[in-house]
């Protein structure tokens, strides 16, 4: 089961500048920035109550978010649903018949293990499984 909507992620081409837009907008300052060399992107998070905003810009041209940026420009990226045992819900929503990207989970930004499914399963919307490192060591 997926527990709850863990944080939104959006495409930006100028962290810098969209750190300062989105406190701006929500009236809080990102409380992290952290680079997630695997995925080639730099991050920045944002409490929303009891969900977060993830700022994600690419580090270099390969990265997913590049890609993303290319073709659909700057935007919402994903949802993530945070889960309680990230090998298990893999598993069943592989028999689901959802086609994963991440068949084994990986190390993601803030401390979570991740694993994304493909949009093309999901009705146009990349979703991310994660779970909290701390949980399962
Ligand atoms: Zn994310």
């Amino acid at each position: 089961m997926l527990k709850k909507i863990e944080h939104i992620g959006i495409a930006v081409s100028n962290l810098k500048e969209s750190n300062l837009l989105f406190e701006s907008l929500l009236g809080t300052p990102n409380y992290k920035t952290e680079v997630v060399g695997s995925e080639g992107v730099i991050t920045s998070f944002f409490d929303v109550g009891t969900h977060k905003i993830e700022l994600l810009q690419a580090t270099d041209s390969n990265s997913p978010i590049a890609k993303f940026i290319d073709k659909r420009g700057e935007g919402v990226h994903h949802i993530a649903f945070e889960v309680e045992d990230i090998e298990a819900e893999l598993a069943r929503l592989k028999t689901k018949g959802f086609e994963l990207i991440h068949e084994t989970p990986k190390d993601g930004a803030d401390n979570k293990r991740i694993a994304f499914l493909h949009p093309k399963t999901t009705n146009g919307v990349l979703v991310e499984l994660c779970q909290e490192r701390s949980n399962k060591e």
